[in-house]
């Protein structure tokens, strides 16, 4: 069969409603412009993120009735550390109540001032978390990562050549560990080969660091993998998650993604002195290692959900549904970040808004364009989210101007990606009309999420 069905059908429904055009410019004047200031019921389609925001199996649910909430012990850590082990074979597992709080403690018991932590690129609380302990978070993606156009595969990758180098500048002493993201978030989802993993593996080796795979979406890596590159066509995506595990030292998770659960996270390693600093930090922290700051009924949900993730059939269509976005962007000219990615698709606010300067943001012009064109809710990734100021106070735009459609997992079906078509070719069409912006107030950091913005 050519056409490729959503693997579930809906027992369970949550309506969401469009809300009139006049509402929508109501609502987003007062969100000051900013469409995280926004109410969600306010949003019809909401793409804003793909982290906890999936929809749970029937399965799932089930097991959330079965929850042993014991402090200590209890049968829901075991399910949850039997399902751990078997994807990750990692000797010492721990929950977290998301995937920030496994970096948090990683980085409060390995990185020290001074140090400097290599990755393909470090998503943002990774990179705040080493910051925070006084480390230096370095990208070293590779070339073709960089490209938006270039439509081959694996632009995750790390630069091995980069990382020889940054090793024999800064000296082992410096580095307590390298990281890798699968998939690479903060690059739009692009996914890393297991060649690369092995490549970056074996050079560590030779210098004895460790690797720390972050891996938040292990199971739509894996799915990269199968599909892309050679060797793999006959493994199931587990055997294909075991063998990128077996490469780490350790490994962080935000099981918001592919532990296709509304709340969760761990930390696992295979070295023992490592295991036991973290444990004391957990219990300081987060909670008793065998619950580790979630419900007993949240490690069963994730017991089922790592599992449910590394289904082939549910990597096959969610990556049709993105993908089949890719296609209709390509057949208008619709500017967009070549391949699409594993959660998300890119489009590219630079070119589709060319009139707009950077300093007056083109991401911005267009999450609200599609807001109001439709009630979709995104994500600028852009001058907004990226840019700095220099020594003289003076604004320095980001390199790169994307909006980002995050697609929570199994929550919407063919006739919602229509329709975020529909609304993004009107956009297209109209797009001459789109405006600047301006911020009125921000704080010192992190401003994206709670900036004010006036049109110009
Ligand atoms: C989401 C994410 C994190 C952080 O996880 P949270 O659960 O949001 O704290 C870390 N790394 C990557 C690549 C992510 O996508």
């Amino acid at each position: 069969m050519r056409t490729i069905i959503e693997p579930f059908r809906i027992k369970m429904t949550e309506p969401i409603h469009l809300i009139s055009k006049a509402d929508r410019e109501k609502a987003l004047a007062k969100a000051h412009n900013n469409v995280f200031l926004l109410d969600a019921d306010d949003c019809c389609i909401d793409l804003l993120t793909d982290s906890g925001t999936g929809a749970m199996s029937a399965q799932q649910w089930a097991a959330l009735m079965l929850g042993d909430e014991s402090y200590a012990g209890s049968r829901s850590w075991k399910k949850f550390e039997a399902s751990v082990r078997q994807i990750t074979g990692m000797k010492h597992i721990f929950p977290t109540h998301q995937g920030r709080a496994a970096e948090s403690l990683m980085a409060h018991i390995l990185v020290k001032e001074n140090d400097v932590i290599p990755n393909n690129s470090h998503f943002d609380t990774t990179r705040a978390n080493i910051e925070f302990s006084g480390g230096n978070a370095l990208n070293l993606l590779c070339d073709k990562g960089m490209d938006l156009k270039s439509d081959i595969p694996f632009k995750g990758d790390m630069d091995v050549e980069k990382l020889a180098a940054v090793i024999e500048k800064y000296g082992v002493e410096r580095i307590p560990f390298c990281m890798i993201t699968v998939t690479n978030n903060t690059g739009g989802g692009q996914p890393v080969s297991m060649a690369n993993i092995k490549a970056v593996k074996k050079l560590l080796i030779k210098y004895k660091i460790p690797l720390i795979i972050d891996s938040c979406r292990f199971a739509e890596n894996a799915y990269f993998i199968h599909e892309l590159e050679d060797g793999y066509a006959d493994k199931s995506l587990l055997e294909i998650a075991q063998e990128m595990f077996s490469y780490a030292d350790a490994a962080t998770m935000s099981a918001k993604k592919d532990g296709l659960a509304n709340i969760g996270g761990f930390f696992v390693c295979q070295n023992d002195e490592w295991a036991e600093n973290f444990r004391n930090m957990l219990i300081l922290r987060e909670g008793f290692p065998t619950y580790g700051g979630l419900a007993g009924r949240d490690l069963e949900i994730l017991s089922v959900g790592l599992m449910e993730a590394l289904d082939y059939d549910y990597q096959v269509y969610r990556h049709a549904t993105i993908s089949y976005m890719g296609k209709f962007l390509q057949s208008k000219g619709i500017p967009y970040v070549k391949p699409v990615g594993g959660h998300a698709v890119f489009l590219d606010a630079k070119e589709f808004l060319p009139h707009i300067p950077q300093l007056e943001y083109p991401g911005i012009g267009l999450v609200n364009a599609l807001y109001i064109e439709g009630g979709i809710r995104s994500v600028e990734l852009g001058s907004v989210m990226f840019g700095h100021f220099d020594t003289n106070g003076k604004e320095i735009p980001s390199p790169i101007e994307l909006v980002r459609l995050a697609f929570p997992r199994r929550v919407y079906t063919q006739s919602h990606f229509d329709y975020m078509l529909e609304v993004i070719e009107n956009v297209w069409q109209n797009r001459t009309k789109i405006g600047g912006h301006r911020i009125t107030s921000q704080p010192d950091f992190l401003r994206h999420f709670t900036c004010h913005f006036a049109k110009i």
